[in-house]
């Protein structure tokens, strides 16, 4: 149990990727320890586009599951593989004590906004891949939604069939991409309502370590950032201390204003580093605990 100051008691749940060299490795280890202290119900570890990081990743999941006590999930793409090429992976993962997967398609080979074509002997779309784990009976499968709608989406009615389909084929859960605007997630959950999804979403919270890169980044993944962001942020380039505090309390606002309209779980985006998201949680009344989960790394 997390020693929860505030009214509002929310189930927290992180994001990490694998880490690209010994310095990211260092980064990756202390951002966990750091963050497990705040006894998330799971974390994930992202998978590198077209299984870019499958070593990298399958490394940083099993010494999460080996040194720490937290439910880790592993992110697996199915992009530009053959079947049996995911199966092998699932069959690594299963062999790690991996029992969570983020089950995706991933971005088309020749990048975000062009055509998606399924390998020949591939999985076809998420939803296969998810009846697939479904069929071992014992994973916990979450797979992704776009409270903005997936840039490939003609329609946001085209989005949720999707979101459907992942449900019906077996997924647990949603973890959203990240958004800025919680009226557009209220929105949007109502449409998955409407459409019959009982499926929990959770909602996805990037804090902002760095606007100018946030909007990039954003542009391509098809998340808007609001103009409100420009007039927290404004003539804060040279500031990082005042920064990360607006960062902080901008992030601890839009969870406070999520769990007011009932949504108890978000899952933070931690870009691998600890004290912004730390900041968030203490905003939210989060306290560290003592007792460190992880072993040393
Ligand atoms: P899906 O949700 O299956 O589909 C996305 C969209 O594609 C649909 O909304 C629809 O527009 C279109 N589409 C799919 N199937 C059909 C169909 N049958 N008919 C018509 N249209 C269809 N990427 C990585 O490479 N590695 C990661 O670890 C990773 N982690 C992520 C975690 C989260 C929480 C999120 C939100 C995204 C993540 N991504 C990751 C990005 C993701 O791979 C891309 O957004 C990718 O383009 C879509 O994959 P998906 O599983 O979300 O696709």
């Amino acid at each position: 149990m997390n020693d929860k100051t505030k009214d509002q008691r929310f189930e927290i749940s992180f994001e990490f990727f694998p880490p690209k060299s010994e310095e990211m490795e260092a980064q990756l280890w202390e951002t966990v320890e750091q963050l497990s202290l705040f006894q998330p119900e799971f974390v994930t570890v992202t998978y590198g586009a077209g299984g870019s990081t499958k070593e990298p990743t399958l490394a940083a999941v099993t010494k999460i599951i080996d040194g720490t006590k937290m439910p880790t999930a592993a992110h697996l793409t199915c992009v530009d593989a053959s079947k049996d090429e995911v199966r092998a992976v699932i069959e690594e993962y299963r062999a790690a004590g991996v029992r969570r997967i983020v089950a995706l398609r991933g971005d088309p080979s020749a990048g975000i906004g062009t055509a998606y074509t399924p390998h020949p002997e591939g999985f076809n779309q998420t939803a296969d891949l998810v009846r697939a784990l479904a069929d071992y009976g014992d994973f916990d499968i979450s797979v992704s939604a776009y409270p903005e709608k997936h840039p490939e989406s003609p329609d946001m009615s085209a989005d949720i069939d999707v979101l459907k389909s992942k449900a019906d084929a077996g997924a647990t859960r949603a973890l959203t991409q990240f958004f800025f605007d919680n009226e557009i997630f209220a929105r949007y959950m109502d449409a998955v309502a409407a459409a019959g999804i009982t499926l929990p979403v959770i909602p996805g919270i990037m804090p902002i370590q760095n606007l100018t890169q946030l909007k990039r980044f954003s542009k391509r993944c098809g998340a808007t950032v609001p103009g409100f962001l420009d007039a927290r942020f404004e003539g804060l380039d040279e500031k990082p201390e005042e920064r990360a505090k607006v960062a902080a309390e901008v992030a601890a606002e839009q969870i406070e204003d999520l769990g007011r309209r009932g949504f108890s779980h978000i899952h933070l985006y931690t870009m691998n580093r600890s004290p912004l998201v730390s900041a968030v949680l203490d905003n939210i009344g989060y306290k560290p605990q003592a007792t460190k989960a992880v072993a040393a790394a």
